[in-house]
């Protein structure tokens, strides 16, 4: 989709102008997750891509992963013990189903009211930045 291409592009810009260089590993990365809305973990992409790049190792593809992460090109997600990616930078909610681990994203709602923040963050002792929610439940495929 065009979206996507121009998104990718976008993202490839940003990564050049943080100094890291554009290898055809790391733009081959960035192109496939930006058309991906599964929020696939490092492992996954790995995986994809490998037939295309037998000689990429997974560390290439985690360590771009992770800078685009730390640079907030991308966003990423801590789901038990796996890390998974999101092209969709964005404040959003996400839905994850018990059964497969589908994982949907979903609108945010209105910001936090600036007295329901307060509490929380008199409550917690965190000053907060953002808020996402986790949605838990079962998708359609698995209801
Ligand atoms: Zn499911
Ligand atoms: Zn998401």
């Amino acid at each position: 989709m065009m979206t996507h291409a121009l998104k990718a592009d976008g993202v490839l810009a940003d990564l050049k102008r943080a100094g890291l260089k554009l290898t055809p590993q790391r733009m081959a990365i960035v192109r496939e997750l930006a058309d991906d809305c599964t929020h696939p973990t490092a492992q996954e992409l790995f995986e994809r891509l490998r037939p295309a790049f037998p000689t990429m190792s997974f560390a290439t593809v985690y360590n771009t992963l992770d800078a685009l992460a730390k640079l907030g090109l991308l966003g990423s997600l801590r789901l038990g013990t796996a890390v998974r990616f999101d092209p969709n930078t964005a404040p959003h909610h996400h839905a994850v189903c018990d059964a497969c681990g589908a994982v949907v994203d979903l609108p945010a709602g209105p910001p936090l009211r600036p007295s329901v923040k307060k509490s929380i963050e008199e409550t917690s002792g965190f000053e907060i930045h953002t808020e996402e929610r986790t949605y838990r439940g079962r998708c359609r495929s698995c209801i």
